[in-house]
């Protein structure tokens, strides 16, 4: 058996698609162009690159892009006057703060300071709550995007046997939550699981989510599951290779996985592309809500 490779960029393709077709709508029946402000403190190489590549989709989906740059000695309290000042900008629907940030910075309390209706990363503690309990708050973008991904595969997830490898805020914890929602049964490992190759045979649906390049092999995956890999991995450079650069690798060891799984993602092309459009698709869900103005509380 060999596993139908989940097409990320066709299927991220599409989502920004439906969200340039929103974006449109809402110009031409309410007059408005929803914005999404990037803040990036320093000057991380991957930083910039995720920074540039978010202006230029959100330009092309129709949107507003607001860059702010700030020097990598920038101060909390400074930062903190940025996101205020976005908050109340009735121009930007959307404020993500590009993470990491520098170490004076507490991003906690960044994270904090962004008004919970433009969060459209998710990460603030309301819309946390809010997904915990299941009451409709922003959800971040890279386990939204697996979950689509998912979706695409199967329409119904219920009852399956779900596996999240990763407990991170950003990525195993919401991913959990959402597979819970789903009626999946969710069990989520970590570091200190025991026996995870046992664990992983069990599951129908296994995410990985760690980190750490090629670490779930093939004879850890049931015939015929749904594995979505989110981990992005370079390997040092081979020896001979011209680019210098080394080959990007998922969190699994894709081609033994793909000869016993029934869907797979690749990587790169499979999770990625879906985390940037799942950000355009928040943003534009954003500036809908605030259209529809402040609904009963709850
Ligand atoms: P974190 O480092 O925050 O979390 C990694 C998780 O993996 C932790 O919960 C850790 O356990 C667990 N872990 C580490 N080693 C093992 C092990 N040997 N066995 C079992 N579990 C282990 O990472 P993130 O969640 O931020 O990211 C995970 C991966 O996803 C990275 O490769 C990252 O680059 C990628 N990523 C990709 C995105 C995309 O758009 N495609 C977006 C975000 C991340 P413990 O808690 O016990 O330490």
């Amino acid at each position: 058996m060999t596993a139908n490779i989940i097409d990320g960029a066709a299927i991220a393709a599409e989502l920004r698609g439906e969200v340039a077709e929103t974006v449109r709508r809402l110009g031409e029946n309410h007059g408005i162009k929803p914005g999404l402000a990037v803040v990036l403190v320093g000057n991380d190489p991957a930083s910039e690159v995720y920074v540039r590549t978010k202006a230029k989709q959100t330009v092309a989906a129709g949107m507003a892009s607001f860059e702010h740059r700030l020097p990598a000695d920038t101060s909390e309290k400074e930062l903190l006057a940025l996101v205020r000042q976005l908050n109340a900008d009735p121009r930007v629907d959307g404020i993500l703060v590009q993470l990491p940030l520098p170490p004076q910075i507490n991003a906690g309390k960044v994270i904090e300071a962004i008004d919970p209706a433009k969060d459209v990363d998710g990460f603030h503690p309301e819309n946390v709550g809010r997904l915990a309990v299941g009451s409709g708050g922003i959800v971040p973008c890279t386990p939204l995007g697996c979950l689509l991904l998912l979706r695409h595969v199967r329409a119904d997830l219920t009852g399956l046997d779900a596996v999240v490898v990763g407990r991170s805020a950003i990525v195993g914890k919401p991913m959990a939550h959402l597979l819970l929602d789903e009626n999946c049964t969710v069990t989520t490992a970590h570091s200190r699981t025991r026996d995870l190759p046992a664990l992983c045979r069990r599951a129908d649906i296994l995410v990985a989510a760690v980190g750490r390049p090629e670490m779930i092999r093939g004879d850890w995956i049931k015939p015929g599951a749904i594995v979505i890999d989110v981990g992005i991995n370079r390997l040092p450079p081979a020896s001979g290779d011209a680019s210098g650069k080394g080959r990007l690798v998922g969190d699994v060891a894709f081609d033994e996985a793909r000869e016993v799984a029934g869907a797979i993602t690749p990587v790169p092309g499979g999770v990625g592309p879906m985390t940037i459009a799942c950000l355009l698709s928040n943003t534009v869900e954003a500036a809908k809500r605030r259209l529809a103005g402040p609904g009963p509380k709850g």
